[in-house]
């Protein structure tokens, strides 16, 4: 199978054919697809397989396809992700994905100061990646508005609930439209993840690589 296979964009291909990927990983073919028909995904796959492709494409591509004609109030898709680390690398990857697209993207993420975050929320991101924390932090600080997130994926959950979030993760979610599409991954599958997927999820594709 090729990406062009995949039904994705011109600007999406040739970000791919830059980046030197030649042909979608086995998450990609299956998540891929699933996410441009719009059903949520339970999906179980570790770092190095090419998961955060396997979300941010399809999802960037719902947003080519529907490009708002007003200036967004907040963001159209939100990334939550355990770490700063793993926020700035899936921000990295989203970069080189939207890098022939006018989309705009941003990260957000806690031990560093505000300031510079707000001003990069002023630039009205469609897309945006965050730490769980500063999230919340930004949303009280009534510097973020999450009504407008129609793609809502959960990076590494089994690390963030290992890492205490899940109460921050069940506020988020809380505080987003339930009219959206969710995907859920995490590299492993233990009983507090499936239970988490039950509450957030609406009839799951479920893909294991
Ligand atoms: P991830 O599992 O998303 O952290 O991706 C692991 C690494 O594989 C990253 O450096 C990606 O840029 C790279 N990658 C993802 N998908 C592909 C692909 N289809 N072909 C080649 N490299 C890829």
């Amino acid at each position: 199978m090729s990406f062009s296979n995949l039904n994705l964009a011109e600007s999406l291909l040739k970000a791919l054919e830059a980046s030197g990927y030649q042909q979608p990983t086995p998450i990609q073919q299956q998540a891929i697809p699933a996410i441009l028909r719009k059903r949520d995904v339970l999906a179980c796959a570790q770092t190095g397989t090419g998961k955060t492709a396997a979300f941010a494409l399809p999802i960037i591509q719902h947003l080519l396809r529907s490009t708002p004609s007003a200036p967004s109030i907040g963001p159209r898709a939100l990334i939550i992700a355990p770490t700063r680390e793993l926020a700035i690398q899936i921000d990295e990857n989203i970069a080189a994905y939207t890098r022939f697209t006018c989309i705009g993207h941003a990260a957000v993420f806690g031990g560093v100061s505000l300031s510079g975050q707000i001003s990069e929320l002023q630039k009205k991101p469609e897309m945006l990646v965050a730490t769980p924390g500063r999230l919340l932090d930004l949303h009280a600080q009534r510097e973020l508005s999450l009504q407008n997130v129609a793609f809502l994926v959960l990076d590494e959950a089994d690390r963030m609930l290992d890492m205490g979030f899940i109460k921050d993760i069940k506020k988020i979610v809380s505080l987003i439209p339930t009219d959206r599409h969710t995907s859920l991954f995490s590299a492993t599958m233990p009983i507090d993840i499936t239970n988490l997927a039950n509450t957030m999820l609406s009839n799951p594709e479920q893909i294991a690589v």
